[in-house]
């Protein structure tokens, strides 16, 4: 049977939905509207492309817009001062600065510089360290947002095998922090892992992310299983009569994924959609949080 699809653009868009009315409660209620300060430094197409998508959803959610294009040979104690002056500015909640950088600058000293309260994309150390100890904070977008789709098929994910593959700072190893949190049993498989599809066999939650196309194929799944793909893959096309064309795909060979998985989401469509409406539900906490007040639940 096919496995259900699980659809990131209506959940994504429901999310930005319920963001946008907290966002007029709160402006009607206590006069404050929440701001996001989105810094661009150079950039590529593919940079400017997701800063472009994220200023438009910040402001169709009645958010603040206060993006930041700086030169690409803006010099690091540039940066460094920028990132001073948002912090302090009142207006601004949440500050993201959309990587990569260029190589004069050094991204882990900037992002240690962002204010941990401001620091919406959950990267600053202390956010890693306040969501490994079970502590209120700001958690990275596309992780919580794995975990929103996961419970869009799932109740509970307490008591699931929960395998994560991957262990970056930014998918894999906050991904797994929060099944933890929601009581999953959880396995990190990275690219040292040992027999990777018996592992990934024994999962009743498989997430992909580790940016290898179509990796994770069929039989590798154990029926039933939701799996989340996370791997956003520019692949060429295939050759024939059409001029090839590039095309995206996830992690998981998908054709076959479906035929065996309970549930799945797809590439495009599935997580990608879930990291911005995330980015707006993170910037309406740390407003919330700067001001003292409870984070609506959402
Ligand atoms: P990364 O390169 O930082 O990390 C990849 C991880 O995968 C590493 O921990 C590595 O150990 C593991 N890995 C690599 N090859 C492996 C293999 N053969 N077997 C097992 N594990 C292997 O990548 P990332 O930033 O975590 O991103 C992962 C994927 O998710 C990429 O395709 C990226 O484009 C995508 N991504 C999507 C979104 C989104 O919004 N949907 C956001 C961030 C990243």
């Amino acid at each position: 049977m096919s496995a259900r699809i699980i659809d990131g653009k209506t959940i994504s868009a429901d999310l930005r939905g319920k963001v946008t009315d907290a966002v007029h409660r709160l402006r009607r209620d206590r006069g404050l509207v929440p701001g996001l300060a989105v810094v661009l430094v150079g950039g590529n197409s593919a940079s400017k492309v997701y800063v472009r998508n994220k200023s438009k959803a910040v402001t169709e959610a009645g958010l603040q817009s206060f993006d930041q294009h700086l030169p690409e040979n803006v010099s690091e104690a540039e940066l460094l001062d920028l990132i001073g002056l948002l912090n302090a500015d009142e207006k601004v909640n949440g500050i993201l600065v959309q990587l990569p950088l260029p190589p004069q600058i050094d991204a882990d000293k900037i992002i240690a510089a962002i204010d941990p309260d401001k620091d919406v994309d959950g990267f600053h150390p202390l956010n890693a360290g306040r969501l490994a100890s079970g502590l209120p904070g700001l958690a990275p977008c596309t992780a919580l947002g794995c975990v929103r789709l996961a419970k869009a098929v799932h109740t509970s994910l307490a008591g699931l095998e929960a395998v994560v593959i991957g262990r970056s700072n930014i998918v894999g190893k906050p991904v797994a922090q929060l099944l933890l949190a929601e009581n999953a049993t959880v396995t990190i498989a990275h690219s040292k892992t040992l027999d990777l599809p018996s592992v990934c066999a024994r999962a009743d939650l498989l997430v992909a992310a580790m940016g290898r196309p179509e990796m994770v194929r069929g039989g590798w799944i154990k029926p039933g299983a939701t799996v989340i793909d996370v791997g956003i893959n520019r692949i060429a096309g295939e050759s024939g009569k059409e001029a090839k064309k590039p095309r995206i795909v996830g992690d998981v060979a998908y054709g076959e994924a479906k035929e065996i998985a309970g549930a799945i989401t797809p590439v495009p469509g599935g997580v990608g959609p879930m990291t911005i409406a995330c980015l707006l539900l993170n910037t309406l906490h740390a407003a919330c949080m700067q001001n003292g007040l409870p984070a609506p639940k959402i």
